[in-house]
């Protein structure tokens, strides 16, 4: 059989090439890394849960309007998406104070904000991914000021519609990341929602105890992370049980 063409790989993900032209082959890993990969683990069972998770955020993004990479699911750990032209910047979007901002302004984990705060970080490992502003995004030349008002409009939908989503099964959403990639129509460009969403690139707390649902799991060492996002996916109606458990051949009579 024909290998396939890898053309990118990351900490979390591989990418290939798709079967027809302008689509790529999403591979979910199942290793974890934090703190700029100088935490490393492989968690048995995230890359097939982060694959069902961002394949129901997707879906439900597509099928509100907002456009995203998102096609079809393949198979446990695969997903056909769009391939896109990446813009070199995380839009991260923050309704509670939490982690760097917590950190970088003083406010107490777990405050709620006046309002949803959309913030910009230079994709760039060597750097550790720095916070920029609009000004340097422009400057660089990695967005147009379109594109950050687009950007800016997209990242408050997805807010909108994940916090609905998980205030619906007791969970607020503290924060997120999404990645955005340009598509061009003919001259025309549009931007998209790629990557993934999943836990491992949102804080989940629990509504009622404030358990956290998230990565935070794994880099503050809080318990097993594959039981956080199983609650999630379980939650969510989009797993029924542990895939972890059943990752494993078992003999069925
Ligand atoms: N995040 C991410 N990838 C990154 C950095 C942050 O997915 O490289 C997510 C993170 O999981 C959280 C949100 O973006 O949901 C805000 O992260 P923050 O800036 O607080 O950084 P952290 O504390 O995670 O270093």
């Amino acid at each position: 059989m024909a290998r396939r063409t890898k053309v990118y790989e990351g900490k979390a993900k591989v990418l290939y090439e798709g079967p027809e032209p302008g689509t790529l082959v999403q591979y979910f890993k199942d290793d974890a890394t934090a703190f700029n990969a100088e935490k490393k683990a492989v968690i048995e069972g995230k890359g097939a849960l982060n694959n069902r998770l961002s394949e129901f955020f997707m879906t439900g993004l597509n099928g509100i309007g907002v456009p995203t990479h998102f096609i079809r699911r393949l198979n446990m750990r695969e997903q056909l998406i769009r391939a896109v032209e990446m813009i070199p910047l995380e839009v991260v979007v923050r309704n509670v104070a939490a982690g760097s901002l917590s950190k970088r302004l003083g406010i107490e984990e777990g405050t709620a904000l006046p309002r949803p705060i959309v913030e910009f970080y230079f994709k760039d490992d060597s750097l550790g991914d720095p916070l920029v502003t609009e000004e340097h995004v422009i400057a660089f030349g990695w967005a147009s000021q379109q594109d950050l008002d687009d950007m800016v409009a997209l990242a408050l939908r997805v807010n909108d519609f994940l916090s609905g989503v998980m205030m619906g099964v007791g969970i607020r959403l503290i924060d997120f990341k999404i990645e955005i990639g340009r598509v061009w129509e003919g001259d025309f460009q549009r931007l998209i929602v790629a990557d993934e969403i999943s836990p491992d690139s949102c804080r989940l707390w629990d509504i009622k105890t404030g358990q956290k649902f998230d990565k935070d799991v794994f880099r503050r060492d809080l318990g097993s992370l594959a039981d956080a996002y199983t609650e999630v996916a379980r939650r969510l109606g989009v797993l029924p049980r542990n895939i972890a458990a059943v990752a494993k051949p078992t003999l069925i009579n």
